[in-house]
């Protein structure tokens, strides 16, 4: 089969961003993308869609205009993985060989996990900002809403971006409230999760607006169905005894996030871990039994967050343990785990969560943009104003602003 040096699966924040650190790094190596998708979308800009900040457009552009120039680009998808023949197969049945391999595919939206779903997915009054397109479908239904119930749920862990369930429903509020009908809306949130959010450190901060817009906060309570139609929804309640109990509950508007996995072609080879994820070295990137595959993004099974924000830690760090690898250099670039979150709290204002593996804060920007634990108003404008620019100019070009790798050991 035809070979290139490094093949990268993927087009998406990881795979981009990372094409652009190793050209960066060295402008010699032969590089091939496989991505099928025609449009790439920066994702993290759905939630300011559905809260009615940001027209859709400038969420997604033509793939063509973002895969660089300088690698081989495939717009096919990968069905299967040959490890150990170093070799991927591609949608059209053709093989590519590699010397090295990077997967970043992303994860898999599990709509069909929750009953009746999928199917009333943008109609009756149900929607997702998780949906490419549905964020706006979002917007319109807050605007329409005067009265009545509006449930937000969250699935179980592990997802991409794991406060953007609640981002949706702060955001909403905050429109209810300023229109004077936020007490004529009764706001559920239904988290599969026991706590409002993983880092114990914010979860004041959110419990301080969660009371503010007096919404109704249930715990162990997954979404398991829909009937859009009846516009019911069902929650299976699960106590500490691990009894459940399933709850019908009417909406008028429903938030549903459904639960989230690795793309089948991971999630069934050798290469992934237990529990389907890619199974990568914590700090190196680097496959536990693969020395010449590196994976990074929402695939990983690493224990970050998954945001476009470990993206831009992790793509330095897989770009230099790369290159070391191909020159059988030692690998010295360390990723900590860095995630972050931007809370959406209310519109004008974020909190902005930074932190690496186990909870640990790792703020990267200045302290008039993070300051600890509390909302700004300068985490909006960078959320609003900048961070868009900053996705497209700098971290798909390889500009690694902030995000230089630690060392190991
Ligand atoms: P993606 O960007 O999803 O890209 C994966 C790519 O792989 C896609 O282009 C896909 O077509 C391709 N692909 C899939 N299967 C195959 C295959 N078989 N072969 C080849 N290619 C394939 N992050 C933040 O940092 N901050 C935020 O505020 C934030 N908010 C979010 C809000 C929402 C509503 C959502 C949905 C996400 C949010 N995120 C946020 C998360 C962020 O978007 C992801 O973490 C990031 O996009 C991960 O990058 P990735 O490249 O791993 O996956």
């Amino acid at each position: 089969p035809k070979k290139h040096t490094v093949v990268i699966v993927g087009g998406g924040a990881a795979g981009i961003s990372v094409a652009a650190s190793l050209h960066r790094r060295d402008h010699s190596l032969d590089l091939a993308v496989i991505e099928p998708a025609s449009v790439h979308h920066y994702q993290p800009g759905w939630t300011l869609v559905g809260g009615g900040v940001f027209r859709e457009e400038i969420t997604a552009r033509p793939m063509s205009t973002v895969m660089p120039d300088f690698v081989q680009w495939y717009q096919q998808a990968v069905q299967a993985l040959d490890p150990d023949q170093h070799r991927v197969q591609l949608s059209d049945g053709r093989w590519l060989a590699y010397d090295i391999l990077v997967l970043a595919p992303g994860l898999e939206l599990n709509w069909g996990a929750i009953d009746g779903l999928e199917a009333t997915l943008g109609q009756n009054g149900v929607t997702s900002n998780y949906q490419q397109g549905l964020a706006r479908y979002t917007w319109d239904l807050v605007q329409q809403l005067r009265q009545g119930r509006a449930l937000f749920s969250q699935p179980p862990m592990p997802i991409k971006c794991a406060g953007a369930p609640q981002k949706a429903m702060y955001l909403s509020c905050d429109h209810w409230r300023r229109q004077g009908v936020l007490g004529n809306i009764d706001v559920q949130f239904h988290n599969a999760g026991a706590v409002l959010f993983g880092v114990a450190a914010y979860v004041p901060a959110l419990e301080a607006y969660v009371r503010r817009y007096g919404i109704d906060l249930n715990f162990q309570s997954n979404l398991v169905a829909v009937n859009g139609p009846a516009r019911t929804a069902t929650f299976r309640h699960t106590d500490a005894e691990g009894n459940s109990q399933d709850r019908e509950v009417t909406f008028d508007l429903l938030h549903a996030v459904p639960p989230q996995r690795a793309p089948a072609f991971i999630r069934t080879s050798t290469l992934a871990n237990g529990d389907g994820w890619l199974d990568l070295e914590d700090d190196t990137l680097r496959h536990r039994r693969y020395a010449n595959v590196f994976g990074l993004g929402d695939v990983s099974g690493t224990g970050n967050a998954k945001t476009a924000a470990a993206v831009r830690k992790q793509a330095p760090v897989v770009a230099e343990n790369l290159i070391a690898t191909l020159r059988n250099q030692p690998l010295r670039a360390a990723y900590l785990g860095y995630g972050s979150c931007p809370l959406t709290v209310e519109r004008g204002r974020i909190v902005l969560a930074e932190f690496g593996y186990g909870g640990t804060l790792q703020p990267t920007f200045p302290k008039w943009i993070n300051d600890g634990t509390q909302a700004t108003r300068a985490a909006w404008w960078l959320k609003a104003k900048q961070l868009p620019t900053l996705y497209w100019h700098g971290m798909l070009k390889g500009h690694e602003w902030l995000a230089r790798p630690a060392r190991r050991g």
